[in-house]
């Protein structure tokens, strides 16, 4: 399994830091989650086919999530696509996906393709897509909109991984992220700024150290940075380590791990 940080930012970009989404490869899968900025042309500038992507899970759709969503659509287009494309989402968000697909004239059909949308409900450890190579599975998040974590468990390999999206930390999280290879937590804010972190549905780095701590898992990779003025990546590294002790990732954009 390899997985690709196309953006690992909060909502406010840095020089940087791009909007959090990530590219895993799962056997012969490619999955994208998440989809803030161009992913296509990072998706290219990685050396894939943006065409040959199976799926896509969105968490949420709070904006730095899925705008780039129909400029991606659009490409898949434009390069002739010709296989479905599911596109997963929160159930309740169904009307504000059509809404922003309509404005930008992506339509049910992308004339060439065939786009599934398919809602996902409110449930936990449920697998929701599978292939011969990998299967998904949502999990429960809490957030300021409607949301969804998703589990990845690449079939050859028995690799497995978690991506909480945006969250404050819940126990449904331990239980989805339970001895995964890597838990890919958000970390939007320092210690300093919990009490932000809880107003707006979002985690802090100890937070983050925790949740890996309770769920046994190998790793942890902290994204979703606000990245105060002041502040540096590691200070969100030892925060983290003061809770968990195993490896902690902070990665930087358009860098990769493999599991
Ligand atoms: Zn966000
Ligand atoms: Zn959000």
């Amino acid at each position: 399994m390899r997985i690709h940080f196309l953006g690992t930012g909060s909502a406010s970009v840095t020089a940087e830091r791009d909007n959090t989404s990530i590219l895993v490869e799962a056997g012969a899968n490619l999955i994208l989650l998440d989809c803030g900025g161009n992913p296509a042309g990072k998706i290219l500038r990685l050396g894939y086919d943006p065409c040959a992507l199976d799926a896509i899970f969105l968490t949420h759709l709070h904006i730095d999530h899925c705008y780039g969503l129909p400029a991606l659509l659009f490409h898949l287009f434009l390069q002739k696509r010709m296989r479905p494309l599911p596109v997963f989402f929160p159930e309740e968000e169904m009307d504000l996906l059509n809404q922003q697909l309509l404005s930008h004239g992506i339509g049910e059909d992308v004339r060439t393709y065939q786009l599934e949308k398919s809602a996902v409900g409110i449930v936990q450890e449920t697998m929701i897509w599978e292939t011969e190579h990998a299967a998904v599975y949502s999990g429960i998040a809490r957030h300021s909109r409607a949301t969804r974590a998703y589990r990845i468990i690449e079939k050859r390999t028995g690799r497995r991984m978690v991506f909480s999206g945006d969250t404050h930390p819940v126990n449904e999280m331990i239980a989805l992220s339970r001895n995964v290879d890597v838990l890919i937590h958000e970390a939007t804010y320092l210690e300093s700024h919990a009490a932000l972190a809880t107003e707006y549905g979002h985690s802090t780095a100890r937070q983050a150290g925790q949740i890996a701590e309770n769920a046994r898992a190998a790793s942890l990779a902290l994204v979703h940075f606000e990245c105060p003025p002041g502040s540096s990546i590691q200070q969100y590294r030892n925060e983290a380590a003061s809770e968990f002790r195993g490896t902690i990732y902070t990665p930087d954009d358009m860098t990769g791990i493999v599991l």
